[in-house]
């Protein structure tokens, strides 16, 4: 047995089985980059709704070009790492007079990394290559029992099929997010023949899994001035974490004081993390007579036009739910 003719029980399995997602029914080089994009670091099921979204609000590169940033940050709000929406609204002024073909000319675009740009190759373009994302380095590491993916990619992309190369891509994806997992239903695997960390026993051994750096845990009060049936925020400035994003007022505090805010506040604690940090927020609620200087008030409504950062997201709905409350009390 061998990857050569492994792949074809994978290409069967692939195609009898794939979940049926939106990016699937229609694929074009933009379809495949906003929902690769948007597929990093999130659960394809949380994508389905947030893609088709996107694809109402732009449903080309022109239109995704020509929308405001905030409108593109609202409509990725809850995804996190928004970067990664600011770099695709810059991406589409590259990208409008077309989607480059080559490997090269896609890495030069702000925002593709060798896994998206490998993705629009296959997917798209239907070279012969495959895309690693964290599902098939661990299929391909286990297949070949190699700790270096870039080796197993060179051995599995030399072998790959010249019919419809992007299934078995496809497929290895799939395998990985579905059987090929952390703990492998290998009796199901249409890979189990030629599969060397299976058939040796090895399977703990493949890939080699590197110590995860401990994120720093940040206490943070965030305070929600009211002015009247306003509320105070601010949008974070370019080069910030957040940038262009909205916030309520926050400022750090002790662990102490966090834990005894908890107590009395009303509302409840908020858990976010981004890049190396972990926030644990506590909002509460400060009714003031005049607006502060550098805070811009907004009412409800307004608030919820604006694209918040996720943890600031689940407070603004707490406030709503707080409100709400309060009128049919
Ligand atoms: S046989 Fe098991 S370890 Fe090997 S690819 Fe399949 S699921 Fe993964």
């Amino acid at each position: 047995m061998s990857f050569k003719t492994d792949q074809e029980s994978l290409r069967n399995w692939f195609l009898n089985t794939k979940r049926d997602f939106p990016w699937r029914k229609e694929v074009d080089p933009y379809r495949v980059l906003i929902s690769e994009v948007m597929l990093q670091q999130t659960r394809a099921d949380v994508v389905v709704p947030y893609f088709e979204r996107w694809m109402r609000l732009f449903p080309t590169v022109q239109a995704l070009k020509e929308a405001p940033l905030e409108k593109v940050l609202k409509a990725w709000e809850g995804l996190g790492y928004y970067s990664r929406a600011r770099n695709l609204h810059k991406a589409a002024e590259a990208l409008s007079n077309g989607f480059p073909r080559t490997y090269s000319e896609l890495m030069a675009i702000r925002g593709i990394g060798p896994y998206t740009a490998n993705a629009i190759e296959s997917f798209a373009f239907h070279k012969k290559v495959i895309a690693m994302d964290v599902n098939v380095k661990r299929v391909l590491s286990r297949y070949f029992a190699l700790n270096c993916t870039k080796e197993a990619k060179n051995l599995a992309e030399e072998q790959l099929a010249k019919s419809k190369p992007q299934e078995i891509a496809e497929g290895l994806i799939e395998l990985g997010a579905r059987i090929c997992t952390k703990k492998p239903t290998c009796s199901n695997c249409p890979l189990a023949g030629g599969c060397k960390a299976f058939n040796q026993g090895s399977i703990s051994l493949f890939p080699l899994l590197k110590k995860r750096k401990k994120s720093e845990e940040l206490f943070l009060e965030t305070i929600i001035y009211q002015y009247k049936n306003r509320f105070g925020v601010q949008q974070r400035k370019k080069g910030e974490l957040f940038a262009d994003l909205f916030l309520f007022y926050e400022k750090k505090t002790t662990k102490k004081n966090f834990d005894e805010l908890c107590q009395r506040t009303g509302f409840k604690k908020v858990i976010a993390t981004a890049t190396c940090y972990r926030f644990k927020l506590i909002p509460r609620l400060e009714v003031v007579d005049a607006p502060i200087e550098g805070l811009e008030f907004l009412t409800l409504d307004e608030c919820l036009k604006r694209p918040f950062t996720s943890g600031h997201k689940r407070i603004l709905h707490q406030l709503l739910t707080y409100f709400e409350r309060e009128k049919t009390a």
